[in-house]
C-alpha cells in the first residue's frame, strides 16, 4: 500500500522552476512535497546553462590566448587539456549543486520524493511509494532534446546536451545538427578548444532572431573556422569507420557528406509530458507542452505547468518568472498574467545576442511607424580599447519614443540587456535613457548613444534651430 501524503502543493520536478515554487511555499510555511525523477537542478545544473557556460568560459580563455597579437602580448596556441576542462565544467557544477539538494531542500521545510511521478486520477499523483492528494500541483518537468527523424540515426551513436558534458576526450571532427543557439554556442565552444566543428541548419542559423544580429554572430564563427551550412537538412546518416558517422546532407549544391568523429543533435526541444498520465487528470497538451492559460493553469483547474513543460519561451529565467508568478496565485491567491513582451533572452556566443522586446520586423508590423536607432560598437572608446569593437545596440521605439524592443549583439550584450528588459517592462522612453549618466568608459554608453540618436532629428528642424539662435539673443 503506499503511503498518502496529503500537502498543500504537490511539485513535479526539481528544477529552475519547481525548486523555486517549492522554496516560496516552504518560505511561507506551506505543506510542499516536492518530486524529482532524476538529479535535482534539473536540466540548467546538470545538462544546460551551467555545463554549457563553464565550457564557454574555458573555451574563451583559450581563444583570448590566440588573440593576444594586437594588444602587443605574443598569440600561442593554447595546449587544450580535454580531460581537465570537462573537471572544471563538473566542478562548477558540484559548486552550484548544495544549492538545489536534497538536503537544503529538506532543511527548508520541504518533502523531497525522489521518484517519478505520474497522475494516476484529477487530485491524485502517484510516486514510488507515495499517493500525493494535493489542493494544487505544479508541472515543472522541463524538456528534453528533440531527435528528428533522420534515415539512420537510430543506428549511430550521437551526442545531445545530455551527454556532451560527459565526454572524456575532444572530439577531432564533430558534426552539429542544428544551427539554434545551443548548437552554435557548443559549436564555437568545441571550435575553440580545438575541435574542428560543422553546423548544419536546414533554415536559417539563429533564424529566431534579428537578421542583422545574427549576421555578426555567423560571420564571427565562420571567421574562427566554424564550417556553418545554412538551407541544408540532413537527409541521413550511417556510421563510417570505427567509430564515426557519415552525414548525407543536401543544399542549394546539391547532396554532398560530412565525415566526423562525433555528432551532436541540437535541433530542438519536446516538453517532458509523456508518461505523466495527464490525460488521467483532464491535462489538455499538444506538441509544444501543456496547455496553459495566461496564469499558467492547465485544463484542470487544480494543475499549473510552468517552465519548459509549458512549451513557452524555454529558458531559466522563464521557469524562475513563472515560479514567481505560480507562488503568488498559490499562497496569496492573487489573480496573475504572464507577460512574455518583457522576458529578456540571450545567446551566449561571442560576441553575444541579446534580445528583449519586439524585434525591428515584429515592431513595424503591430506599429506601423516605428524609430529604429542604432549606435555601433566601433564608435565606443571602451570597445576600441578592449578590441571588441564588432556589433551594434538597436533600440526599437515608438513614433514618440516608448521602447519597444532592443537588440544588442556584441562583447558582453548579455549583461547590458538587463537595462533594457527593466525599461521595457517598465514602459519607459528614450527620454529615461538619454537622461541617465552612464560611467566613461563602459560600453553600456552604446545603448545610451543610441538613445540619443532618437533626438538628433530635432537638431536638423528649422523651428528648433531658429529658438537656439533667438534664445542667444539674451546673453
Ligand atoms: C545546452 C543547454 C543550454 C542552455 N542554456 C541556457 C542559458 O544559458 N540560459 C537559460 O535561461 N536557459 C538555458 N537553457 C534552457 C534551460 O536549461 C531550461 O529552460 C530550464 O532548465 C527549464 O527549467 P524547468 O524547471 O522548466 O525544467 P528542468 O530544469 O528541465 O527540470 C525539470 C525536472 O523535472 C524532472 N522530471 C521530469 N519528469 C518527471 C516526472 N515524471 N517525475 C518527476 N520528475 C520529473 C526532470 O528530471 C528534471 O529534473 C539551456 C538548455 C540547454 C539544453
Amino acid at each position: 500500500m503506499p503511503t498518502l501524503l496529503t500537502p498543500d502543493i504537490c511539485v513535479i520536478g526539481a528544477g529552475s522552476g519547481g525548486l523555486s515554487v517549492a522554496a516560496a511555499a516552504a518560505a511561507f510555511g506551506v505543506p510542499v512535497v516536492l518530486v524529482e525523477k532524476g538529479r535535482m537542478g534539473g536540466d540548467c545544473l546538470n545538462y544546460g546553462c551551467v555545463p554549457s557556460k563553464a565550457l564557454i568560459a574555458a573555451a574563451r580563455h583559450a581563444q583570448t590566448m590566440r588573440e593576444g597579437e594586437a594588444f602587443g602580448i605574443g598569440a600561442v596556441e593554447p595546449e587544450v587539456a580535454f580531460g581537465r576542462v570537462m573537471r572544471h565544467v563538473h566542478e562548477v557544477i558540484a559548486a552550484i549543486a548544495p544549492n538545489d539538494s536534497v538536503e537544503r531542500f529538506t532543511a527548508l521545510g520541504v518533502r523531497v520524493v525522489q521518484a517519478e511521478a505520474r497522475f494516476v486520477d484529477d487530485r491524485t499523483v502517484a510516486a514510488g511509494d507515495f499517493e500525493i492528494r494535493a489542493r494544487r500541483f505544479v508541472v515543472a518537468t522541463g524538456s528534453s532534446p528533440a531527435v528528428p527523424p533522420i534515415h539512420g540515426l537510430d543506428r549511430v551513436d550521437f551526442l545531445t546536451n545530455e551527454t556532451v558534458f560527459d565526454l572524456k576526450r575532444l572530439p577531432s571532427r564533430l558534426v552539429v545538427i542544428g544551427g539554434g543557439p545551443i548548437g552554435l554556442e557548443l559549436a564555437q565552444a568545441y571550435g575553440r578548444l580545438g575541435s574542428q566543428v560543422s553546423v548544419v541548419e536546414a533554415m536559417t542559423p539563429l533564424g529566431r532572431e534579428d537578421a542583422e544580429a545574427s549576421a555578426v554572430v555567423i560571420a564571427a564563427l565562420r571567421a574562427e573556422g566554424v564550417a556553418i551550412l545554412e538551407k541544408t537538412r540532413v537527409s541521413s546518416v550511417e556510421r563510417h569507420g570505427r567509430s564515426g558517422v557519415r552525414v548525407y546532407v543536401e543544399g542549394a549544391d546539391g547532396t554532398t557528406s560530412i565525415d566526423g568523429t562525433h555528432l551532436l543533435v541540437a535541433a530542438g526541444r519536446r516538453a517532458n509530458v509523456e508518461g505523466l498520465g495527464l490525460e488521467r487528470a483532464g491535462i489538455a497538451h499538444d506538441a509544444r507542452g501543456i496547455k496553459v492559460d495566461d496564469g499558467l493553469r492547465s485544463t484542470n483547474r487544480r494543475v499549473y505547468a510552468i517552465g519548459d513543460a509549458a512549451g513557452r519561451l524555454q529558458f531559466t529565467h522563464v521557469a524562475g518568472y513563472h515560479a514567481g508568478l505560480v507562488a503568488r496565485s498559490l499562497l496569496f491567491r492573487l489573480p496573475v498574467r504572464e507577460k512574455p513582451g518583457i522576458i529578456p533572452w540571450v545567446t551566449f556566443t561571442d560576441p553575444e545576442l541579446a534580445q528583449v522586446g519586439l524585434g525591428e520586423e515584429e515592431a513595424r508590423r503591430r506599429h506601423g511607424t516605428i524609430r529604429v536607432l542604432r549606435w555601433p560598437y566601433c564608435e565606443n572608446d571602451r570597445a576600441q580599447a578592449e578590441r571588441r569593437v564588432s556589433g551594434f545596440v538597436k533600440l526599437v521605439t515608438t513614433r514618440r519614443g516608448r521602447l519597444l524592443g532592443a537588440t544588442i549583439v556584441g562583447a558582453g550584450a548579455g549583461e547590458m540587456i538587463n537595462l533594457y528588459a527593466l525599461a521595457v517592462s517598465r514602459r519607459m522612453g528614450v527620454r529615461d535613457l538619454a537622461g541617465m549618466v552612464s560611467p566613461y568608459p563602459t560600453m553600456a554608453e552604446i545603448g545610451k548613444r543610441a538613445s540619443i540618436a532618437y533626438f538628433s532629428e530635432a537638431t536638423r528642424k528649422p523651428w528648433v534651430r531658429g529658438l537656439v539662435r533667438f534664445l542667444q539673443r539674451f546673453g
